[in-house]
This record gives structure tokens, sequence and C-alpha cells, in this order.
């Protein structure tokens, strides 16, 4: 079933703040087998909001509001519902004695401009806010068949009201939605897209969506089903076929990065790993390989060096440090990262560097090269190396 949430403020049309509230609702209401299929950010304008309201109400059969319940005039969230759908604003006595108490508990007098945040459209339900003034309100329309629930706008009172209120105030969703993410790193996005055909075609169930980040691919798989079984079984099947499309450059499930899949590596075959890292990394990995005392006791040794080299002669003085650190059981793999050069052509900057992994018998080195900022091109050269080690333990696995 189909919903859609309106986020109403000036202050997040003109940028001031960032619309975060939809994003969470949204994955509370996927989770609950909703299809939010729009988000609406709109300002104080009270024809806007109006029309906003009618319009959703006919596309959706629960509309979720967020934003605009305050006492001042510039919050016009109450009575712009009420005009969309002809009702009068009448006042709610128990909303008005909540508001008058809490005043009361923190030793002040109510203002008197807080008395329009009990007022609702008549017909409506006003929704018990415990941890704020300003009570939500629940309009159930029956033509068209929509429920518009609105809640206030500070993000912490909307998620408590949602979660001990709003949820029961749901009609029921005859599905259940399910999202599972598979993670790729080495290839682009429009060459995974090639590679899995109509498999990403929209109106598909499950739908894939692909997504890049940092030159991390995540496909999403949404599967939409009568039962998390019925969504599992077909999740499973694209997901198989993703994976033996796609082959080595998927690098885990869910909610990780390639440093945790190649930390889960380390720690489950009891690799030690030294890293030596140049200014392309800049103690990046070392970061990343140290978060937890598990996956930091994995590592045999770790230093940063600023020392500006050539990649050619870095590699050869990499190879000869690794070979050592190797010779003298310190690790079983030396990952390595160069010094960064900057080359600037026709005013474009790009950055280069080389990144290494050095084994016993193995020697892997790949190019990392970007235009556009220090810290993207750090995290992008952070993964190549750590990808080429979990190539080389996968291949070695086969
Ligand atoms: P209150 O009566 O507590 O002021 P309200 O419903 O009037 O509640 P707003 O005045 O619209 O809420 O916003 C209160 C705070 O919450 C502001 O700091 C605002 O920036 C923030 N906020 C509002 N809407 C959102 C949103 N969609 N995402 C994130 N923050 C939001």
């Amino acid at each position: 079933m189909k919903a859609e949430i309106i986020a109403i403020g000036s202050e997040l049309t003109c940028g001031a703040r960032l619309d975060t509230n939809s994003q969470w609702l949204s994955l509370e209401m996927e989770a609950r087998g909703w299809t939010v299929h729009r988000h609406t950010t709109i300002g104080d304008d009270k024809q806007g909001l109006i029309q906003c309201y009618r319009d959703a109400a006919k596309r959706s059969r629960v509309v979720l509001v967020t934003g605009g319940l305050g006492p001042t005039l510039d919050d016009i969230t109450r009575e712009t519902l009420a005009a969309a759908f002809d009702r009068p604003l009448i006042q709610d006595d128990d909303a008005l004695a909540h508001i008058v108490s809490l005043f009361a508990s923190r030793g002040r007098e109510m203002p008197e401009r807080n008395v329009v945040q009990a007022l609702r459209p008549d017909g409506a339900d006003s929704i018990h806010n415990a941890h704020g003034t300003a009570p939500g309100i629940h309009l159930a329309l029956s033509d068209p068949d929509c429920a518009i629930i609105v809640m206030p706008g500070v993000p912490s009172e909307m998620k408590r009201m949602f979660h001990e209120r709003v949820c029961d105030l749901l009609p029921q969703s005859p599905q259940v939605v399910t999202r599972a993410l598979i993670r790729t790193f080495g290839i682009g996005e429009s060459d995974v897209e090639r590679r899995l055909g109509d498999l990403t075609a929209r109106d598909r169930n499950p739908e894939v969506g692909i997504t890049a980040s940092n030159a991390v691919i995540t496909l999403s798989i949404t599967a939409r089903a009568e039962s998390e079984e019925a969504c599992r079984t077909l999740t499973d099947d694209v997901s198989t076929t993703i994976k033996e499309t796609l082959g080595s450059v998927v690098f885990g499930e869910g909610e990780l990065d390639v440093h945790h899949a190649v930390g889960e590596l380390l720690v489950e075959h009891n690799i030690r790993v030294a890293l030596l890292e140049g200014t392309v990394t800049g103690g990046l990995i070392s970061q990343w390989m140290t978060a937890t005392d598990e996956l930091a006791a994995q590592v045999g040794t770790s230093r940063i060096s600023s020392e500006p080299q050539a990649p050619e002669a870095w590699l050869d003085h990499a190879q000869s440090e690794a070979e050592q650190l190797l010779k003298d059981g310190i690790a079983d793999f030396v990952i390595a990262t160069s010094a960064r050069t900057l080359v600037e052509t026709d005013g474009v900057r790009r950055l280069d560097g080389l990144v290494a992994v050095i084994g016993t018998g193995v020697k892997r080195s790949k190019d990392v090269s970007m235009t556009g900022n220090l810290a993207i091109f750090r995290e992008r050269a952070g993964r190549a190396a750590l990808n080429e080690l979990r190539l080389q333990l996968s291949a070695a696995a086969d």
C-alpha cells in the first residue's frame, strides 16, 4: 500500500536544515510493508500546503506530515489542514490540559499563544505527545480513503510519537517489504548495470537498485510479498544470480565496507598484516584495521611515512621492507601505499599513487588516480589496497 511524506518548514526548503524526518519515516514505513512513493518538502506557504494535502490524500492511503505544529505565527500546519478539507478548527480540551500541565511541571505558566497548539480540525483526533507541547493530529478521511497523520517537526519528538502512538493508527498493510544489500568494489556503476541486464529494470519484484558511494557500488534488492518467507525466496533467487554474474567484485552483503569484509577474513583465518602507509592513505588503513581490539590483534606493525618517492622506486623499496617483515614473522601480508603525487593538467588537479599487497611469493599492485578531494581519494585508495588483499585471499582459498 502506498504512503507518502510531507515535511513542512521554510528552514528545510531554504537549506538551513536537512529533512531527516522523511528519511527516517520512510525506513520505518518500508519495514512495515508500506511503499513510500513520494516525499514533499514544502515551506510555510498556506496555499501550497492546502494543495499539497489534497493531492497527497488522492494518491496515498497514508500521508505522514511533520513540522509546523509550534505556537508561533509561522506554524500553519493545523489551520491549512483544516482549510484543505473544509473543517473548522476546534479546541481539544484534553490536549490543552496536557499542555498546561507540561508548563506547570516546568514551573511556568502557559503563554496564551500556546492555546493554538490544542486546536485540531473538526472530526480529527489529537495524538498525545508525552514529550512536548505539540500534539499530533490524526485525520481519517473516507473520500478519498486516506489517513493523514501529523507529527511534530522536532526529530526526537516525532520518532517517539511514531513508535508510541502512530504505529497503532496505521491501517494494516497486506504485504511485507524486505531489503537486502550486496556490495561490490572494483567495477563502475554502468558496468554493473550492463552485466546485470534487465534485472535492474523497474517494476520488477524484487526490484534491484544501484547506488554508488566512494567507489563502492551497492545493489539493493527490495522484495514485496505476503510474508517474510516469500520475500526471502524472491530475494535469494536474485541474490544468487547477482553474485554469480558479478563474481569476485562482490565483497559482502548488508551494511559493510571493504575493510569490514577484509577484517572478518583476517580474524577468521588468523592472518596477520603489516601496514606501511605513505601519504596516499596517510594512516587511514591503520585506523580501519585497529577499530576493534580483535582486529588490531591481527596487525603486526603499522607506520606512516610522509617521505615523497617516485612510484617505481617506492615499490622496490616497499618490497624489500616487506620481505624483511615476512622473514621476521611480523606478518603474513604487507599492505603498502605510496606517496601521493599531484598532477595538474589544463587546470584539472589529479591525485595519483600506488597501492600494493606483498606476501611470500605474492606481489600485487594497483594504480590509484582520481580528480577531486583528498579525503575521498584516501578512502578509495585504502579500499583499493584492502581489496587487493581480499582478492588474493579468495584466490588462495579457491
Ligand atoms: P515545536 O512545537 O516543538 O516547535 P513543530 O512541529 O512546530 O514543533 P518545527 O517548528 O517545524 O516543529 O521544527 C522544530 C525543530 O525541528 C526545528 O529545529 C526544525 O529545524 C526541526 N525539524 C523540523 N522538521 C524537520 C525535518 N523534516 N527534518 C529534520 N529536522 C526537522
